[in-house]
Formats: C-alpha cells, structure tokens, sequence
C-alpha cells in the first residue's frame, strides 16, 4: 500500500482553510501534561467476537497527532492533550504504561482479558510510538487475550501487527473512519483519507491475521439531523464488510475544536439519542458486532434529548450494546420524540439547529 502524508493529501484540497481556523482555536490553549503520565486509563466491559470481556482502556500521551499539528479535523480536541515539544521517549511511554498496570492491579479483580490502547492520534505511527516501545508494549500484554491499537490507515502495516499478532494476541486496528462517505469525512469532518484507504489498511490488516475495528462519527458539523442519521446508517452498513466491529461515537463539543465555535455560536447541536437509537436499530441485521457508547449524554455539550428520558436511552444503548438485540428499543419512550421527529422532518442546513 502506498503510504501518502497528512501533508500531501492536504494541497490543493481546500483544506487550507479549515487547518488555519482551527491552528488559531488550538493556538488558545495554555495547559500543559505530563509526559510520564497517561492521558487517562479506566476498566470497563466490551462486546469482542469472543463474547464480553472486562478491559482495560489506555490512552497514552504520546507527541500527538501529525494530522492535529496541521490544523486537524473540525471535533477533535485531542490535540489540546498532547504534550509540548513533539514526542514521547521510549522511557517516559513505559512508565505511563506502568501506572495504568498499578491502576488495573488496585482496581480490578483479575488481569483484564483486552486489552485497548489509544494516543492522541496513531498508535502505529512511530512518530508517536517507536519500534521499541511496540514491542515492549507487545509483550508486556502477551498473556492477554486481545488487544485493540488505534491508526490512521497511512500506518497500519503488516510487519507492525505481527509483533502482536506474533505473541498469539488476537489483534485488531482501531480506525477512525468516521463515516464510509467520503465527501462528508473531507469536509464536514476535515479528515484527510479516503474510504479506499480504509479498505487498503484492511486488507492489509487481514494479511496479518488482525482484525479491524471502524470508528464512526455521528453529526459532524454542517450535517442536519436527518443527514447524520442516514450518512450513520449508509456507513455501518458499508463499513461491515471490512470490519468486525462498528463503533459508532456521538459527536461531543470538545474545547479548542471547530465544533465549540459553531456550538458557542448557536450552529451546532449535537445529535439526539432518538439518533444514535434509530442507527442501531435500523442496522441491527449488519453482519457485525455494532456498538455505540454516547461520551457526555444528557448535556448540552453531548448527544442529548429532552433531559427527562436521557438516562433511559442512554441504558437502553448500553443493553443494545452488550445484546446486539434491537428490542431494547421497544422499552423505552418519551414526548420529545415527536420535536425529535419534526426536526429530522423540518431541519434544513441553512437554519439549523431547529431546536436544542
Ligand atoms: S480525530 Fe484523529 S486524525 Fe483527526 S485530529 Fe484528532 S487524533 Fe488526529
Ligand atoms: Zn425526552
């Protein structure tokens, strides 16, 4: 697979624009982490191939996304986590591996079978991880049962997998696809690939002996409801011939991101639950596992309803989530339904949000 830069996909592609707004916005930033810290670790359960198994969510700190450093997509603020200066030594990332192994020793009862790690940006790229530090982490997790690392596409390779895959770890590459159209991803999105290049890293993935997981995003900006819920619902079902699992994230208004400004300007709602709701139910026949875990529901800054039934929809997702059964659904009602409705009926690109 070739393997074309952040830089090269972005001339003459009218991303310019986009990139110096949000430099300017992240340029407004002013705190600063630890590098011998990661950017946060916590023990929660996951729907794999194999069943549910307790896992162990990593995000280390590494120098931070390439793409970020240009300017980024429009949601992100990942960015605003990373660390000074560009890079994380070998040394620094394994003592921030390090806490999270005594999180998970003080806190949970048993090692967690899976295993997910995440940095502000690719786990592959060896900007952020060098060759070293994956291996080390490789073998620190061998007697785990799975292990998930997120890329981008431009890093996943074979000869990375299989320091993995090469310790018996049932692998998989975590990609933020975002959505399967490739309009709405370059410019609703800002992000710089192509759905081709998806399929490339897994295949590519595939020849490894690893697995893909596709991350989606529901309602980037400039989308009305009803043009998220179906660019949602298109993209599920494509990305399930590539990918054994589908996870599909709710927008949330991050601070220092594009979507905070259109937000504080009253431009952007994120999407209603009744959303993320509808997407699972309308693609639960899709020949994978599909999951969604709504980051900030019930606020004003996350996927939310009327503030009365929030909680309810988000245990029902929750169920659906851990039961791949579209009749958790049935349970659960509420009257905002009907605003939820009028705007999917209503909401046109021009004036919207039509409600909040
Ligand atoms: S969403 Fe991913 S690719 Fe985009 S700026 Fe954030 S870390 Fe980078
Ligand atoms: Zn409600």
């Amino acid at each position: 697979m070739s393997k074309p830069t952040p830089e090269v996909y972005e001339r003459g592609r009218g991303m310019d624009a986009h990139n110096q707004v949000m430099r300017d916005i992240r340029s407004q930033k002013d705190k600063k982490y630890d590098p011998h810290e990661p950017t946060r670790v916590w023990l929660d359960e996951d729907n794999t191939p194999d069943g549910v198994r307790q896992s162990l969510t990593i995000i280390l700190n590494t120098g931070g996304c390439r793409w970020a450093r240009a300017g980024g997509c429009t949601m992100c603020g990942y960015v605003a986590e990373s660390v000074e200066g560009g890079s994380v030594a070998h040394e620094a990332l394994m003592d921030q591996l390090q806490v999270c192994l005594d999180h998970e020793a003080e806190n949970a009862d048993e090692p967690s079978p899976l295993i997910k790690i995440y940095t502000s940006g690719s786990f592959l790229d060896e900007r952020e991880i060098p060759a070293e530090t994956r291996a080390a982490v490789a073998e620190t997790f061998a007697e785990r049962e799975r292990i998930v690392v997120e890329s981008l596409p431009d890093f996943v390779s074979r000869a990375k997998l299989a320091d993995f895959t090469a310790q018996g770890l049932e692998t998989d590459v975590a990609v933020g696809l975002e959505t399967a159209t490739d309009r709405v991803r370059h410019d609703c999105v800002n992000k710089y690939f192509a759905f081709d290049d998806f399929v490339a890293a897994s295949e590519e993935a595939e020849a490894a002996g690893a697995g893909v997981k596709a991350y989606l995003l529901m309602k980037p900006p400039f989308l009305t409801e009803r043009e998220a819920l179906e660019d949602m619902v298109s993209s599920v079902r494509r990305c399930a011939d590539y990918a054994h699992t589908v996870s599909m994230n709710p927008c949330n208004v991050q601070r220092y991101t594009m979507v905070d400004e259109l937000f504080f300007q009253g431009g952007y709602r994120p999407p209603w639950l009744w959303s993320v709701a509808e997407v699972l139910e309308r693609t639960a026949d899709v020949d994978a596992i599909v999951v969604s875990d709504p980051v900030g529901h019930g606020s004003d800054r996350g996927p939310h309803n009327c503030g009365e039934c929030d909680d309810r929809v988000q245990r029902a997702i929750k169920d659906f989530d851990l039961r791949q059964d579209p009749a958790v659904f049935e349970q659960v009602d509420c009257d905002c339904a009907a605003t939820w409705r009028a705007v999917l009926d209503e909401e046109a690109a021009y004036a919207m949000p039509l409600a909040r």
